[in-house]
């Protein structure tokens, strides 16, 4: 890991590896966030389904209550007025509506196990107990009534000894108090007891669950805003990320590369790869320029300039402060008949060295010929001549001096001092004349042009 950051400080950060890692932690938390906010959508059904449960539950309570008052209310007009229709309403809430089962099936199926429905069978058996009581009671007015249409449901009722013996009148009347007395109210009582402790149940549940799912429902909002904040930061991430490695890198470069300059090493490993690999490029490419510029104005023999490099020299020097020396190697011809060519190579190379060795390092040397060489001397002032002969003499001197096997040489030099409104042209021109003046007058040495010396060479 310790040599990981080790190179990532060398090389930069991989563009690749970056935006992998940004790609995937931008969809482990996109994930992440769907995924809570899943949870949450379920914890809202979970709460809407738990408050749906307690309105039905309730109602279905309700239900049971609403049957065993409807039993008690047929069974006690039954025994009062003794209208046969309703034993039939009586006998078909239990054998058919059954709202009373209906209600326990229900509730068992919803909260299986739960107080609330230990309470609801609690009610049921109470009007269970209830019901037993109305079945003898209803068998009593039967019999009172000499009805002969006895349902299957009481006819298992076993009268007692004592109540076969009563008159029509006293069975009605026990039968009635059968349905009115104070144990009759104390069964029924029970039975709302029960039923009024299993809606408390069924609230108390109820609310339990809204606690939780309350509580499920805080904690997946503050996740929700942990992530959004997190995404929106991992973008801000990924917004500084791609302007340090890739795009400042990118602008530089294109900077870099207006300016004719090397590229900084900066940003993405890839981008300080390429920074490298045109830089090593730029390197040779300019190399190579300057060693075809160095060619092309320089002469290969002796490494002064050459024609080329005189031309772009003498158009660009100040003519008013600068003056034009015309060097040509007396009887040379005679020196490559005598000695050979390769003789005469070496003393070229004398000469070009000899004039270097005596002039500043701001003039220029220019061989423009055979053995013809301009000197073109910069910031020169007025009286210069004497300082020109003196130099000539010494660069004589030396090329007479046959050292190393090299035959001694002289130079003829025309001079053409610098003259206001002298035309490019015309300073070669005066210099050559002044050139021939010397050749004619014995070689060796120097003439400074002047308009009386012959103009046509
Ligand atoms: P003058 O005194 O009148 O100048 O006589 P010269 O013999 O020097 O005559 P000129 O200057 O006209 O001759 C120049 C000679 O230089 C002619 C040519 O054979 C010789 N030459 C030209 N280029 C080269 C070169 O690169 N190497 C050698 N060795 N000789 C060259
Ligand atoms: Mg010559």
């Amino acid at each position: 890991m310790f040599s990981r950051v080790k190179q990532w400080k060398r090389d930069g950060l991989s563009l690749r590896f970056t935006f992998i890692l940004m790609c995937v932690i931008s969809i482990g938390i996109t994930a992440i966030l769907l995924y809570t906010i899943y949870q949450a959508f379920r914890t809202f059904h979970a709460l809407s389904v738990a408050a749906d449960n307690y309105i039905e539950l309730q109602a279905d309570a309700a239900s049971l209550l609403e049957a065993s008052d409807y039993l008690t209310e047929q069974a006690q007009r039954y025994t009062v007025i003794g209208d046969r229709e309703y034993l039939d309403n009586y006998i078909n809430e239990v054998e058919v509506l059954k709202r009373r089962e209906a209600a326990i099936e229900v509730m068992k199926e919803r909260l299986p196990k739960s107080a609330a429905l230990r309470d609801l069978e609690y009610a049921m058996s109470d009007s269970d107990v209830l019901t037993g009581r109305e079945y003898y009671a209803m068998r009593l007015v039967l019999m009172a009534n000499d009805d002969p249409n006895i349902p299957s449901a009481v006819q298992n009722v076993k009268l007692q000894a004592n109540d076969l013996k009563l008159t029509d009148e006293q069975l009605m009347k026990r039968a009635s108090r059968m349905t009115h007395d104070d144990g009759y109210y104390i069964q029924k009582n029970s039975i709302r007891k029960n039923l009024s402790g299993c809606i408390e149940n069924l609230k108390q549940q109820t609310h339990e669950t809204q606690n939780t799912m309350e509580n499920n429902m805080l904690k997946n909002l503050v996740w929700v805003t942990v992530l959004i904040i997190s995404q929106s930061l991992s973008l801000l991430l990924l917004l500084w990320v791609t302007t340090r490695l890739g795009i400042n890198p990118v602008l530089q470069a294109v900077e870099h590369i207006r300016n004719d300059q090397k590229l900084p090493i900066i940003g993405a490993s890839e981008f300080r790869y390429l920074a490298g690999t045109y830089n090593k490029m730029y390197t040779a490419y300019k190399h190579s320029i300057e060693n075809l510029s160095f060619k092309a104005s320089h002469d290969e023999l002796t490494g002064v300039y050459n024609r080329s490099g005189y031309d772009l020299i003498e158009g660009s020097v100040d003519k008013q402060t600068s003056a034009l020396l015309l060097f040509d190697i007396d009887f040379f011809k005679e020196i490559n008949d005598t000695y050979g060519h390769e003789t005469g190579d070496l003393v070229l190379k004398k000469a070009a060295k000899t004039l270097q060795d005596n002039f500043r390092t701001d003039d220029y040397i220019c061989r423009i010929g055979g053995d013809e060489f301009v000197v073109i001397m910069v910031h020169v002032q007025d009286g210069i001549e004497q300082l020109i002969r003196n130099k000539i003499e010494v660069i004589n001197k030396t090329m007479e001096n046959s050292s190393n096997g090299i035959p001694a040489v002289t130079f003829s030099v025309g001079v053409s001092l610098y003259q206001k409104d002298a035309e490019n042209g015309d300073r070669f021109r005066q210099s050559d004349i002044a050139l021939y003046d010397v050749k004619k007058h014995g070689r060796r040495g120097v003439s400074f042009y002047t308009p009386s010396l012959p103009q046509a060479v």
